[in-house]
């Protein structure tokens, strides 16, 4: 009798935890393993694969993850079959370690040979080996031989697997060449290589014809970004002026920025393109120059500060974020309450608030004493975060009584706890402004992945609370009040 193969589709269990980059790696790995016939569960027990896509920036990331791994120890005897895979930048940085670690660990992945995957599990479910693929150390090789270790992936994609079915990341550039000193990124991502203009506005126009609305560029240091394509020199504004004008696009983002490559002609093409949103990431880290130049972060506070006058005055009204270090090596008082006076200056739309943890491989970890103890990071933290919040909610609550265009992502995640109430009862949904403010209202969840307009009535220092608006007749005409972002 012949044999027939009854179709299988196989389970694919994973965890990403990390920045957007993650999120994006994530997507095609998923989409990757899919086209071999596996398809996503939420229920680690009946997975055939399970893969952590892993953070190095923070120790506590780490643990987290070998503390899962820990967990799967006693599953692996169980069910020798399944395959567990550590990728990321912690497969990167760790290698053999997580196999000592965790010997249960079948495959470590760096963030440069993502595309193996498919073909990596397949060998270990056959010859249950274990293997390692990284790329070379930074100092392992030329600055080419190095590049070449770590190269993009970006074939495929997979709508599930997005923030939501609207939003998707777009990967403009890989790695970073910038090394502050804190900083595990350089090693873990490899050197800055940045994609070709028209291969970027080809992957923009696949997602818009798959119905994405909001596109976000990715790079560690978005702004850097610099390719050379048929002779002509592209940075980030000719960028976003070449995928501009992608039918089906509504709104275009990028993050992270670094400081000192935001250019005049970044915000005008910020201040003019109407589908590039009014909004800035672009972390301080600490508003102390003898902490800044500790970090080897390349700029000086009153740098920061001529950059942030020169946004405001360029693109009124953009809302900017940032990040911050608390308990860098060396910070005193004196240097934390320069960071709180940069923040009560700038009045960032929010600010995520990190306390310094000291990372084996960066240059923070090999020449400075990590001395700022962890009840003053503590408190550092919380008093930072108090001042953030006070004034993200005063600047919040200037939106009431006043009306935003929002771009709907579905139900919040109280609805979505609430669970189903019926396919045409309002839930709350939420969605962002241009500025990126979160705002929640009630409405159809059929919504999500248009524009709406929404009048704010209440806020927190997160959120916009408002009602979608009625289309108001009067006297044979639309009302319409202004719209403010
Ligand atoms: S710019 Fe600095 S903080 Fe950002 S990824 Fe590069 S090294 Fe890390």
């Amino acid at each position: 009798m012949p044999h027939t193969d009854t179709p299988h589709k196989r389970k694919l269990f994973i965890e990403t935890v990390g920045c957007q980059m993650n999120v994006l790696d994530s997507e095609l790995v998923v989409a990757a393993l899919r086209q071999t016939g596996y398809e996503l569960t939420d229920d680690i027990r009946e997975a055939d694969a399970i893969l952590f896509n892993t953070c190095s920036v923070r120790e506590h990331a780490e643990h987290k993850i070998y503390s899962h791994l820990g967990r799967l120890k006693h599953a692996k005897r169980r069910r020798p079959d399944c395959v567990i895979v550590v990728m990321g930048c912690m497969a990167q940085k760790d290698q053999q370690l997580i196999f000592e670690r965790a010997p249960h660990v079948d495959l470590v992945v760096g963030t440069g040979q993502l595309r193996e995957i498919p073909r990596l599990i397949e060998q270990a479910r056959r010859d249950r080996e274990q293997r390692l693929a990284v790329s070379l150390h930074r100092k392992a090789g030329s600055r080419q031989a190095v590049a070449a270790s770590f190269e993009s992936y970006d074939p495929l994609r997979t709508p599930e697997m997005r923030p939501s079915p609207f939003q998707a990341f777009v990967r403009i550039m890989i790695g970073c060449d910038k090394f502050c000193t804190y900083c595990v990124v350089p090693m873990t991502r490899g050197p800055e290589q940045c994609r070709p203009p028209s291969q970027i506005a080809a992957e923009v126009r696949v997602l818009a014809d798959q119905g994405v609305r909001e596109v976000t560029l990715l790079g560690q240091t978005v702004n850097s970004y610099a390719a050379v394509e048929n002779g002509r020199q592209y940075r980030l504004h000719d960028l976003l002026e070449l995928i501009h004008d992608t039918g089906g696009i509504d709104r275009i983002k990028f993050v992270t920025n670094y400081p000192r490559d935001l250019s005049d002609e970044l915000l005008q093409a910020v201040r003019d393109l109407p589908k590039v949103c009014r909004y800035l990431h672009v972390p301080a880290q600490s508003g102390c120059n003898d902490v800044l130049r500790r970090m080897k972060r390349g700029y000086t506070v009153e740098e920061y500060r001529e950059m942030i006058a020169r946004i405001r005055s360029t693109v009124p009204g953009c809302a900017v974020s940032s990040d911050f270090i608390v308990g860098f090596c060396g910070e005193t008082e004196k240097s934390f309450e320069r960071s709180m006076d940069l923040i009560r200056d700038c009045r960032f739309k929010n600010s995520f608030i990190f306390k310094y943890s000291p990372r084996p491989g960066t240059k923070a970890y090999e020449l400075y004493e990590d001395d700022v103890p962890e009840e003053i990071k503590r408190r550092r933290n919380n008093e930072m975060l108090a001042l953030q919040n006070r004034i993200s909610e005063e600047d919040n609550a200037a939106f009431i009584g006043r009306r935003v265009e929002v771009l709907v992502e579905g139900p919040s995640k109280a609805a979505e706890k609430a669970g189903a109430s019926g396919p045409d009862a309002p839930v709350q949904l939420v969605g962002r402004t241009d500025c990126d403010r979160i705002v929640v209202f009630d409405g159809h969840p059929r919504l999500a992945g248009s524009l709406a307009t929404i009048e704010i009535h209440d806020c927190t220092s997160t959120t916009l609370i408002g009602s979608i608006v009625t289309h108001e007749i009067t006297h044979g005409a639309s009302v319409s009040l202004p719209i403010v972002q």
